[in-house]
């Protein structure tokens, strides 16, 4: 078997073009287009390459986007006060501080800090609670982005046993919540998970979001299976590289995602569309 490719970049071209009509349709009945603003830390390069295209993507769809460059010996206080402001600011409907931020700050009280109504990365702890009890609210980028893909893709999750790799705030947990939601039978495997590769074998699911260049080996992959590669690793040699050996893996599976040109093109266009979202909660226009 050679698995069909679930390519994020189509999909997420798709998403943006759903959003720029979504704003078009706003600013057509006389609404404001969504503002977001952009907040980022320091000169952390990949942050920078996220954060350019973020803003870049916002400028096609007609969404408003605000750049906040801070120096990375910036207080705490200072970017707490910023969110305060950002918080009130009417005009403003979705606040995106990049991560990581650097070492002396303390990235939860930031999230803690965003009006969750702001909230377009879903990682305030309201919204991670919402989104455990199937409420509806701003959501996780990367994995509502997954989730997206696969339902454009028409791949049927209902009763299928599904493992993810990795219990990361940003990844694993929400992941896990979303294919739960969607009536998959779950299991979240971590650093102390015991023989990972025997729930790996059983997986009609599989998620890898480790941060490990190949680490789930071709043959662990059940025949049929869907595997999501979320890993962005890169190589010595400069290039991109997923958590999922993609060759092996391609042999077994039924679907599977590149890497690049698969999650994370998911996890940007999905940014907009809860931008989107946002905007038309706290200032609905039709
Ligand atoms: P993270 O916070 O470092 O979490 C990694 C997870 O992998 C942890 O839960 C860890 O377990 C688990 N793990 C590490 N070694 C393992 C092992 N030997 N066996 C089983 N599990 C193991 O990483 P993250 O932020 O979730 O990101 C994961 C990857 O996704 C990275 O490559 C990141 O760049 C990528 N990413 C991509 C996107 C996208 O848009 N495509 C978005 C976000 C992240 P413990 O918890 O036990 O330590």
């Amino acid at each position: 078997m050679t698995a069909e490719i679930l390519d994020g970049k189509a999909a997420a071209l798709r998403l943006q073009q759903t959003v720029g009509a979504g704003v078009a349709r706003r600013t057509g009945a006389g609404g404001r287009p969504p503002e977001l603003a952009v907040v980022l830390v320091g000169e952390n390069p990949a942050s920078q390459v996220y954060v350019r295209k973020k803003r870049s993507q916002c400028e096609e769809v007609g969404i408003v986007s605000h750049a906040h460059d801070l120096p990375a010996d910036i207080e705490q206080e200072t970017l707490l006060a910023l969110v305060d402001e950002l918080n009130a600011a009417a005009n403003i409907d979705g606040i995106l501080v990049q991560l990581p931020l650097p070492p002396h700050m303390d990235a939860q009280q930031v999230i803690d800090r965003i009006d969750p109504a702001k909230d377009v990365d879903g990682f305030h702890p309201v919204n991670m609670g919402r989104l455990a009890l199937k409420l509806p609210g701003p959501r996780s980028c990367t994995p509502r982005g997954v989730m997206t893909l696969l339902e454009d893709a028409g791949i049927v999750l209902a009763g299928k046993d599904a493992v993810i790799i990795g219990q990361s705030n940003i990844v694993g947990r929400p992941m896990a919540m979303e294919l739960l939601n969607a009536r998959c039978t779950v299991t979240i495997c971590h650093s102390r998970t015991r023989d990972l590769e025997a729930k790996v074998r059983g997986a009609d699911v599989l998620v890898a979001a480790v941060g490990r260049p190949g680490f789930v080996q071709g043959d662990w992959i059940k025949e049929g299976a869907v595997v999501v590669d979320v890993g962005i690793n890169r190589l010595e040699s400069g290039k991109l590289a997923g958590d999922v050996d993609f060759d092996g893996a391609r042999q077994r599976a039924g679907w599977i995602t590149p890497v690049p040109g698969g999650v994370g093109p998911m996890t940007v266009a999905t940014l907009l569309a809860n931008t989107l979202d946002a905007a038309d909660a706290r200032d609905p226009v039709y």
